[in-house]
């Protein structure tokens, strides 16, 4: 037979354990290259810059992307 809980859980108890679960927002940080908005510890989507250099060469996109 498997291990049963001793006791229930309250509900309190419960959902004291399940704030871990909640979405952060977005560390959002500015580009140091091109100054756009880039998440934090990411390489930057606007120039392909990190952490000073470029480690990806992105492409001419078409302007159709703007949300
Ligand atoms: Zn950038």
């Amino acid at each position: 037979m498997g291990a049963l809980p001793k006791q229930r859980i309250s509900r309190h108890r419960q959902g004291n354990r399940r704030r871990h679960h909640a979405l952060k927002p977005l560390a959002l940080v500015t580009c140091r290259n091109c100054r756009e908005v880039k998440q934090a510890h990411h390489v930057c989507p606007n120039c392909g810059y990190y952490r000073g250099r470029q480690v990806v060469v992105i492409e001419e996109t078409h302007d159709d992307d703007n949300d």
